[in-house]
């Protein structure tokens, strides 16, 4: 007879699941029909120490379909809140993912893996539960090139087709991916707890955040203001590394801002080409709320949505709360800045010696990083290119940079002022080939060219072929070594690509 062999069991933790009961459904994953490995992270698998190196892919896909979840796995679906563009739904929760279970990987860090696409939920609400193998693939590409870009983000551990047709505006085939995040914790989730539940299990919620992304903050008296501080910091810091990425994320709404400060659900995000501060790619934003320029305000009209939730927690006297959270907020502008500075003077190639120069330097580098930006806007100027060749200018290589100007008088006084400032810490012979060095190591040479994921994408969806997808995952790896074979993934889509280019959210 044919017993199948035991499933096989990874030693997963459950510990929202056991310390913030009521605010999750227990759910079991969809079985799904012909479940194919298209993706695995089997560098990320082994980060996380799951064991699974005796299973083939087979294996693998049946279990990260859902189909044969691991022993030890307890899927749960979380429910959380949110403002959506503004509007505020008290109910939203995972409606196409469950929570299988927590690990602590190989630094002693505990990470969720999660299901998505693996079927309804009682938070589906109208939606089918499902997701389509497009927007998995795509999650996979661009949260694994902003892991290599050192942004701080969830990330794909593994993508099964399931072999089922899933209905949007025309039929695809459907996936499941597994995302594995430091936790799912995010600003809608308090404001879940706060709109359905008693202030003491808002506390108990904030206990909980507190031990798992802010130990340092447990003894503290005025713990919770300092939560709500600590999350400010680590939001101002991400969002500064977008920016200087040129990341637009698409859909700030308070369920998709993590509290561990991770870049958390790619739906229509995009990095931006032609520089434009009101870049917007997706297809539902049709304000901009969600623009490339908008993301620092937004991180902080999100972050006030956050500690109207804590307010009871931070004082009892409202008046004095109200008070303190809001010179938080008030302040995360400052800190925003303070990020954004420290890297374009990275961009810059002004790492060396800001400290001599003290707070005055402050003013005249922001000056002078808005001068540049300017510039690039004016001519819509490939914003990964320009800085990369910025790179090339540090060491007397500036043609490449010139033409990306064309007849542009006022990119020479730029440089001007540049060397000049750069003159101002250089010291030594290789201070240029340093400065050059420094700046490649910040100015990535590759990003997710946007015509070159949806190529990626069309190829595995239209014709389920995965080689573009790979060998594009693989080129993203490395994104700021200059490689010659790898030249076609650095070059800027199409004028008339992106002219037309949309993203969607992938529901
Ligand atoms: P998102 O736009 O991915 O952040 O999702 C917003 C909300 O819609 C979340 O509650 C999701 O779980 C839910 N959702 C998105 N797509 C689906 C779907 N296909 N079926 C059920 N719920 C969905
Ligand atoms: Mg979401």
């Amino acid at each position: 007879m044919n017993t199948p062999p035991p499933r096989p069991f990874i030693p997963f933790d459950h510990s929202y699941a056991r310390e913030l009961p009521g605010f999750y459904a227990d759910c079991q994953p969809a079985t799904v029909p012909a479940p194919v490995l298209v993706f695995f992270n089997r560098g990320l698998a082994e980060e996380l120490g799951l064991g699974l190196d005796g299973l083939d892919a087979q294996a693998l896909a049946q279990m990260f379909s859902g189909n044969r979840l691991p022993e030890g796995a307890r899927p749960i679906a979380q429910a959380y809140a949110g403002h959506q563009f503004g509007q505020f739904n008290p109910q939203l929760g995972d409606g196409r993912a469950l929570l299988i279970g927590e690990v602590i990987d190989r630094h002693g860090r505990r990470r969720d893996i999660a299901l998505k696409g693996s079927g309804r939920t009682p938070f589906s609400r109208r939606g089918d539960g499902k997701a389509a193998l497009g927007p998995m693939l795509r999650e996979v590409l661009i949260g694994e090139a902003m892991h290599a870009l050192s942004i701080p983000t969830t990330r794909a551990l593994a993508v099964v087709a399931t072999g089922e047709p899933v209905y949007r505006e025309r039929t695809l085939p459907g996936a499941v991916l597994t995302r594995v995040a430091a936790s799912h914790l995010r600003v809608g989730t308090f404001q879940y707890f706060w709109a359905h539940g008693t202030p003491e299990q808002v506390r108990r919620l904030a206990d909980y955040a507190i031990a798992r992304h802010y130990p340092e903050l447990l003894e503290a008296e005025d713990r919770y203001l300092g939560f709500l501080d600590a999350v400010a910091e680590r939001q101002a810091r991400l969002v500064a590394q977008w920016m200087h990425a040129g990341f637009i994320h698409g859909v700030m709404n308070t369920d998709n801002m993590g509290i561990p400060g991770e870049t958390i659900d790619y739906g229509p995000c995009a990095f931006m080409e032609a520089f434009d501060p009101r870049a917007v790619f997706s297809s539902i934003d049709e304000m901009g709320r969600y623009a490339y320029e908008e993301q620092p305000r937004i991180a902080r009209w999100n972050l006030a949505r956050l500690a109207e939730t804590l307010l009871p927690l931070i004082s009892d006297d409202e008046g004095h709360a109200i008070a303190l959270a809001t010179g938080v907020i008030d302040g995360f502008v400052e800190r925003y800045r303070q990020h954004w500075l420290a890297g374009l003077r990275a961009k810059l190639g002004l790492a060396g010696q800001v400290e001599r120069l003290g707070q005055s330097a402050d003013g005249a580098d922001t000056a002078l990083g808005e001068a540049w930006l300017d510039l690039l806007a004016a001519q819509r100027v490939d914003y990964t290119l320009a800085w990369r060749h910025l790179a090339d200018a540090a060491e007397g290589k500036e043609a490449p940079l010139r033409a990306l100007f064309p007849g542009q008088p006022g990119l020479e006084r730029w440089l001007e002022r540049w060397r000049a400032r750069c003159a101002a810490e250089d010291a030594g012979p290789d201070a240029a080939a340093a400065r050059a060095a420094r700046m490649r190591r910040v100015n990535p040479w590759l990003i997710p060219r946007n015509h070159r994921v949806e190529e990626a994408i069309a190829a595995a969806t239209d014709q389920g072929d995965l080689t573009p997808f790979e060998q594009l995952l693989q080129a993203l790896q490395r994104p700021c070594d200059e490689e010659a074979a790898l030249a076609r993934y650095a070059e800027p889509a199409p004028i008339e690509f992106m002219a037309a280019f949309r993203t969607f959210c992938g529901t």
